[in-house]
């Protein structure tokens, strides 16, 4: 860089004269002596910047030509540093001729005389307002792109000021939460729309975070004002001040109401492709059991046709109680085909009642003797409290009396008395119960029985023949006809299964 002597005071004025000029900032130089601030020098920046020509504001007064907005703050800084150091420099918005406003960056310096007398003011001022626009637009481009990324993510932000109580919503937050985002948000109006199961716990951990604790992550649940329940993940920070005290919170809020459904099909998916294992490996042992039994009645009945002789016929005996047998074995194999279809038929919805007036009573009688024929190791005592006529599906009706028959059976091996009850509910329905005095079932499991596969989990249930399909069969007739299935049981003491029709 070369250096330039200038030889004379007069050349080197001539310099930053022309160096004045041609500067792009504005450079404006005031009299102070007056203390009125005149204008003694505009250069051609200041011209382009502020619109004014130079022999329009000469001599004219600087505030009134710039209209600097200064708030009181900066103005006592501003005099302060110029007395201090001579130089004062800031950011401040002052107008040109139109009256727009314009965005400065000024540099002002105090000019002395020989003697070190302020005699006036120089100014170098740039336009900033290009640079301000720039920068806001990144800002506005970064909350668009923020939003667009809050929106997708399905998340919003807040922010809560502890010591105004003033509450900040991001657009997304106020989409979430289903409230136009013009609305002015409230801790109060937050409040509102928690669910009240969760309400408590919401408040004791934003509370907690309040006073100084970390805010720890958790999950509550809203309700819109359209009734929508959603679920949402809150994530948060305190921030303190000088003394440590929580001032400030701000978080997001994510609305994780369809991730949540997604992953509890998932895992019912999973867990009834479990159930569904575990019954087809039921249903082929329970299959298994009485085609082994026929099997080995048939096989005996042969061998002793084969050994048969004229003097020695095969024993009528023999043959009366394997085909006795073999014949409850089918019975019972027909039983569990039937099952398996019934519960084809619900699956595709292609459940079809054949509805027939008949009486509940006589239906009863004709099914407990059905079961005394094939069983004898309990006693059936059979109460007729009313006499109910219906207009019902008999056979599917007289297969859920069957059902209930078999189960009590099957669950009371201690003990050999079964109550049957015909009756009529509170409601005035007509009523079917059976009672046993059996294993009982667990308070907690009892409103599982009515489910697809559902067996009690109890180590005793295991060793008893079923699959797990009967009660819930029993369950989808009874539904469909308008009436409905009850239990009362205790574990070790015995249950009642009811189900109740409407009559016709
Ligand atoms: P299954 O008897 O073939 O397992 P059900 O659907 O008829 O299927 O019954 C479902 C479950 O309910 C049974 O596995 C058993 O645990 C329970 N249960 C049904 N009836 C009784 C009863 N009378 N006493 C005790 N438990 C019962």
């Amino acid at each position: 860089m070369h250096t330039i002597e200038h030889k004379t005071d007069e050349e080197k004025l001539m310099f930053v004269s022309i160096l004045m000029q041609n500067i792009s900032d504005a450079v404006i130089g005031t009299d102070t002596r007056e203390n009125n601030y005149r204008i003694l020098s505009w250069n051609k920046g200041a011209e382009k910047l502020y619109g004014w020509k130079a022999e329009e504001v000469i001599g004219k007064s600087a505030p009134d030509i710039l209209r600097t907005n200064l708030d009181k703050d900066q103005l006592h800084l501003l005099q302060e540093n110029l007395n201090k150091t001579g130089y004062w420099a800031g950011e401040v918005i002052q107008h040109n001729r139109q009256n727009d406003p314009i965005n400065i960056m000024a540099s002002v310096s105090i000019v002395r005389d020989d003697g070190g007398i302020e005699i006036g003011t120089v100014a170098v001022n740039r336009d900033m307002t290009h640079k301000k626009r720039a920068e806001e637009i990144a800002l506005e481009n970064k909350n668009k792109l923020l939003n667009e990324a809050e929106q997708i993510a399905q998340i919003g932000s807040w922010d809560w000021d502890l010591k105004t109580g003033q509450l900040n919503w991001s657009a997304n937050m106020f989409a979430i939460y289903e409230i136009p985002s013009s609305a002015n948000i409230s801790f109060e109006q937050f409040n509102s729309c928690l669910h009240p199961d969760d309400r408590q716990m919401v408040i004791q951990r934003i509370q907690a975070a309040a006073e100084g604790q970390a805010f720890h992550d958790f999950y509550h649940r809203i309700i819109c004002d359209s009734g929508t329940i959603k679920t949402l993940h809150a994530r948060g920070e305190v921030i303190r001040d000088e003394n440590g005290t929580v001032c400030r919170m701000m978080g997001t809020g994510q609305d994780v109401t369809e991730r949540i459904r997604q992953s509890e099909e998932l895992k019912k998916l999973s867990e009834s492709d479990v159930q569904k294992n575990n019954f087809i490996a039921m249903a082929s042992h329970e299959l298994k059991t009485p085609i082994t039994s026929i099997k080995g009645y048939v096989q005996l009945i042969l061998e002793a046709l084969e050994k048969q002789s004229e003097e020695k016929p095969i024993s009528p005996l023999l043959l009366r109680s394997s085909l006795k047998s073999v014949d409850k074995q089918v019975s019972r194999l027909t039983r569990i085909i039937s099952e398996l279809l019934d519960l084809s038929k619900i699956e595709r919805g292609a459940l079809e009642l054949k509805k027939e007036t008949f009486s509940l009573n006589e239906l009863a009688i004709e099914t407990v003797e059905d079961i005394l024929y094939t069983n004898a190791t309990h006693e059936i005592n059979l109460f007729h409290d009313y006499a109910a006529t219906v207009v019902a599906d008999k056979d599917r009706i007289g297969q859920v009396m069957i059902n209930f028959l078999t189960n009590a059976i099957k669950y009371s091996p201690g003990s050999k008395k079964i109550n049957v009850r015909v009756h009529k509910t509170e409601a005035g329905e007509a009523a079917f119960s059976v009672e046993d005095f059996g294993i009982g079932i667990d308070k907690e499991e009892q409103p599982r029985v009515f489910d697809r596969f559902y067996r009690a989990n109890g180590k005793h249930e295991q060793t008893y023949p079923g699959f797990g399909i009967g009660l819930f069969i029993a369950n989808e007739f009874i539904t469909k006809h308008g009436g409905r299935l009850a239990l009362e049981s205790e574990k070790n003491k015995g249950s009642v299964f009811t189900f109740s029709l409407p009559i016709s």
